[in-house]
C-alpha cells in the first residue's frame, strides 16, 4: 500500500524539510516557489547568471593540486578553490543568484540574515550591483564581534539592523526577517544564506551552488582522467557541502563526506555538529536536525568558525545521513587550527577557519585512505577574514 509517508513531496528530502510556518508566510514562500519554477528555469535569467559568474564573481574557479601536501600524504589532494571568488568564498554563488531573481521578480529590496557577516557583505554586494535597496539582519552579538563585517555592508549600500532578541545571534535574525518579510512582501526579498529554511530554500540554495560540484566533476575529468575517490566539505548550514556533494550523489563509488565543527571537544563543551549529535526538531520552517535540550529548547551553537556556527543543518544532508549516501565526521577547533597553518605554510594558501574542518578531516583519516587515491576538498573560503581571531592561537615563531 502507498502511504502518504512513501509519496515523494516538493519541498521534502525523505521525511525532512517542508515549509512549518505560520499562515502570514505562505504567500511570500509561495510568490517565490512560482518564481524559481518560472524565471529560474528561463534562458534569460540562465544567461544572464551565467554571465555574472563568470564576468563579475570570478567563475570557473580552479582546482588545485597540492603537491607537497600530497608527497606528505601519499595521496593526491585537491582543492576547490572557492576561496579566490569575488567576496572571497562561496556564498556569492548563491547571493548573486537569489537578488537577480529579486530584481526579475520586479522586487527593489532585498533583505538578508547573517551570522559572522559574511552573508551579509555578499548580499550588500550583490544589490549593489543591481541597484536595490538592502536590509541586514544580524545578531547584536554578531555585529559587535564581526564589526569589520559591519562596515563593510555599509560602505556597500546596506542598512544594518542590529536584533536584540534571544541569545542575539544568527538564529534571531533569521526570526527577525522572516517577520519582516511577512509585512514587507509587495517589494521585498528575502535572500536565504545556507541550504535550510523553509521551502523553497534549501532547494534553490542547493541549485545555486551545485555549479561547484558540477565544475569539479567536469575539471577533475580533465585534469584527472577520473573522478576522485573522496569529496570532502564542511558543514554549516549546509550550503558549500551540498553544492560540492550533490551533483557526485549519483557516482556510487565516490566517497562523500561532510564535515561538521565539534568546538573544543570537551565533554558538554558548545559545538555545532547537528547531524551527529542533534534531535529531529523543527527550526526556521524545517524540519531537521537540531541542537536542542531535553525540553526541546534551541541550544547555542560554538566553533571556533563563525560561519559554522549554527543550531541546526540543511535537510537535504540530514536526509544523505539517513540513508547512508553522505558520511559526517567532525573536526574540532584545535584541529582546524592546525589545518589553517599546514595549509599555509605547505601551500601557499591560507583557508577560512570554516574550510579548515574539511581539511582538518583529511588529515586526521589520512591513515585510512588508501594510498594512491584522489582526494577532492571543498575550500569554501579564504583566511583572511580568520587571522586576527586564529593567531590568538596559532604562536608564529
Ligand atoms: C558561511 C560559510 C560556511 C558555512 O556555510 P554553509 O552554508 O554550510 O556552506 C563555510 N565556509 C565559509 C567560507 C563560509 O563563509
Amino acid at each position: 500500500m502507498k502511504t502518504l509517508e512513501h509519496t515523494p513531496r516538493p519541498g521534502y528530502f525523505g521525511p525532512y524539510g517542508g515549509r512549518y510556518v505560520p499562515e502570514t508566510l505562505m504567500p511570500p514562500l509561495l510568490e517565490l516557489e512560482n518564481a524559481y519554477e518560472g524565471i529560474m528555469n528561463s534562458p534569460q535569467y540562465r544567461e544572464t547568471l551565467d554571465e555574472l559568474l563568470r564576468d563579475y564573481c570570478g567563475r570557473r574557479t580552479p582546482i588545485t593540486l597540492c603537491d607537497n601536501l600530497s608527497r606528505e600524504l601519499g595521496f593526491r589532494l585537491f582543492l576547490k578553490r572557492e576561496d579566490l571568488l569575488h567576496t572571497g568564498a562561496h556564498k556569492i554563488n548563491n547571493a548573486i543568484g537569489q537578488t537577480l531573481l529579486a530584481k526579475m521578480m520586479g522586487k527593489t529590496h532585498v533583505i538578508a540574515e547573517t551570522g559572522a557577516g559574511q552573508h551579509g557583505v555578499a548580499t550588500a554586494t550583490a544589490a549593489a550591483k543591481f541597484g536595490l535597496r538592502c536590509t541586514v539582519f544580524m545578531g547584536a552579538k554578531d555585529a559587535e564581534r564581526q564589526a569589520p563585517n559591519v562596515q563593510r555592508m555599509k560602505l556597500l549600500g546596506a542598512r544594518v539592523i542590529a536584533v536584540q532578541n534571544g541569545s542575539c545571534t544568527l538564529k534571531d535574525a533569521i526570526n527577525e526577517a522572516l517577520r519582516y518579510w511577512i509585512s514587507h512582501q509587495h517589494d521585498t526579498l528575502y535572500v536565504f544564506g545556507t541550504a535550510a529554511g523553509p521551502h523553497p530554500f534549501p532547494t534553490i540554495v542547493r541549485n545555486l551552488q551545485s555549479v561547484i560540484g558540477r565544475e569539479s566533476i567536469e575539471q577533475m575529468k580533465q585534469q584527472t582522467g577520473k573522478l576522485p575517490d573522496y569529496v570532502v566539505a564542511c558543514v554549516g548550514g549546509g550550503s558549500n557541502a551540498i553544492g560540492m556533494l550533490h551533483p557526485f550523489v549519483p557516482y556510487d563509488h565516490v566517497k562523500l563526506i561532510g564535515v561538521e565543527a565539534g568546538g573544543t571537544g570537551e565533554p558538554g563543551c558548545e559545538h555545532s555538529a547537528a547531524i551527529n549529535l542533534g534531535k529531529p526538531g523543527v527550526l526556521h520552517g524545517e524540519l531537521t536536525y537540531l541542537l536542542q535540550d531535553e525540553d526541546g529548547q534551541i541550544l547555542e551553537s560554538s566553533s571556533i568558525s563563525a560561519g559554522l556556527d549554527y543550531p541546526g543543518v540543511g535537510p537535504e544532508h540530514v536526509y544523505l545521513h539517513s540513508i547512508g549516501r553522505v558520511h559526517y565526521g567532525i573536526a574540532y577547533d584545535a584541529e582546524a587550527l592546525s589545518a589553517f597553518s599546514r595549509l599555509s605554510r605547505t601551500e601557499g594558501i591560507i583557508p577560512a577557519l570554516e574550510s579548515s574542518h574539511a581539511l582538518a578531516w583529511v588529515f586526521k583519516h589520512a591513515a585510512d585512505i588508501p594510498a594512491g587515491s584522489d582526494v577532492l576538498v571543498n575550500l569554501s573560503g579564504r583566511g583572511d577574514k580568520d587571522l586576527a581571531h586564529a593567531l590568538h592561537y596559532i604562536p608564529l615563531d
